[in-house]
């Protein structure tokens, strides 16, 4: 399949396509963040970083005419870089969700062959037989929510490899491939000193902002829970959900445990997750409610501190005194808390 039409390119700047339209305009780095041509260009690509931030979508504008879409493909490098410049990793996440989601919206209304060429283009064997739309196992695990009841592979029909799927479940898939694959990319990505003194000001800007929300989450209190009774392990894992970072699954596990151990509802704790940059309501549910036994019979405990150090979620270069004395977080933060009663009397 071959896409001529610069509004399609413009609305998925991500496929090669899309790149070599780019390539053959032969503007330089230095004319796209100079010439006053390319004004609107730089303008788009704030915005659609600014619009991630705040909105958790890049948004929509005209794709009317052909500069309309040229600018458009071009605010999309720009917007990368200024998001690698900014240096937060809660601001690559926010921005990756922001774009994927605004590409989901538009995959929606694209017919099967164009979701195939896509899938293709991004390496994921993806077929229709008849009005049925297959993706092979490894794509779908590799690509799937599958941390979410209805997607895991057990709820699914398996036949012969391949894994049945509609036409929103692909488009949700091509979603969190291309979420992972900004991500991944922007992560490797250094800061150029001529994009940061182009957008030195907004840069600053984006910076100051996603500081002071992780700063704020990171102070305030969750519930009944006093954050400065919180073992270093727990604090460590809630300031890495609070800044965007990969949290491993097992870490994901035993913060909602321990929390759940403490009495807080389950409001309290969804309320932890919602200041993640890549928070998504739905999913996050599903994880809490299974966790705390909401929706299971089983209630789970957090792991104790050997099996935290065997998962390397024990941050052993920042335990303190108690943490030597205790052999669970629970009974880290219980005393903890009696040390300071036995202070204040
Ligand atoms: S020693 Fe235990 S309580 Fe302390 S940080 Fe490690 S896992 Fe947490």
């Amino acid at each position: 399949m071959e896409v001529k039409d610069i509004a399609t390119l413009a609305k998925y700047p991500f496929l090669k396509e899309s790149r070599e339209y780019i390539k053959g305009l032969s503007i330089s780095v230095d004319d796209l963040l100079q010439d006053l041509a390319y004004e609107r260009a730089r303008v788009i690509g704030l915005e659609r970083v600014e619009n991630a931030l705040r909105k958790g979508d890049v948004g929509n504008r005209s794709l009317a005419t052909e500069t309309d879409c040229i600018m458009e493909l071009l605010s999309y490098p720009i917007a990368r870089m200024i998001s690698v410049c900014v240096g937060e990793p809660y601001l690559r996440r926010r921005y990756a969700l922001g774009e994927a989601i605004h590409f989901y919206k538009y995959l929606q209304n694209e017919d099967m062959s164009f979701l195939l060429w896509v899938a293709k283009e991004l390496g994921m064997d993806v077929k229709t037989l008849d009005s049925r739309i297959e993706i092979y196992f490894v794509d779908y695990l590799k690509n799937a929510p599958t941390r979410y009841k209805e997607w895991k592979l057990v709820n699914r029909v398996l036949d012969r490899g391949y894994v049945y799927i509609n036409h929103r479940e692909l488009c949700r898939i091509i979603e969190e491939n291309l979420r992972n694959r900004i991500v991944k990319e922007l992560d490797s990505r250094e800061c150029e000193e001529t994009v940061y003194k182009t957008f030195q000001k907004e840069i600053e800007g984006f910076r100051n902002t996603v500081r002071l929300k992780i700063k704020k989450a990171r102070t305030k209190s969750i519930g009944k829970v006093n954050m400065t009774l919180m073992p270093p392990c727990m604090r460590k894992i809630l300031s890495m959900i609070q800044s965007g970072e990969n949290v491993p699954h097992m870490a994901r596990f035993a913060i909602v445990a321990f929390l759940n151990s403490l009495n807080l509802s389950f409001n309290e704790i969804m309320e932890m997750f919602r200041n993640a940059p890549d928070y998504e309501e739905d999913k996050t549910r599903y994880q809490v409610e299974h966790i705390t036994g909401r929706k299971s019979s089983t209630k789970y405990t957090p792991p104790g501190c050997d099996k935290m150090r065997t998962y390397g979620i024990c941050p052993v270069e920042e335990i303190d005194e108690i943490c030597k004395k205790v052999n669970h977080p629970l009974s880290y933060y219980k005393l903890k808390w009696k040390l300071s009663k036995g202070k204040k009397k």
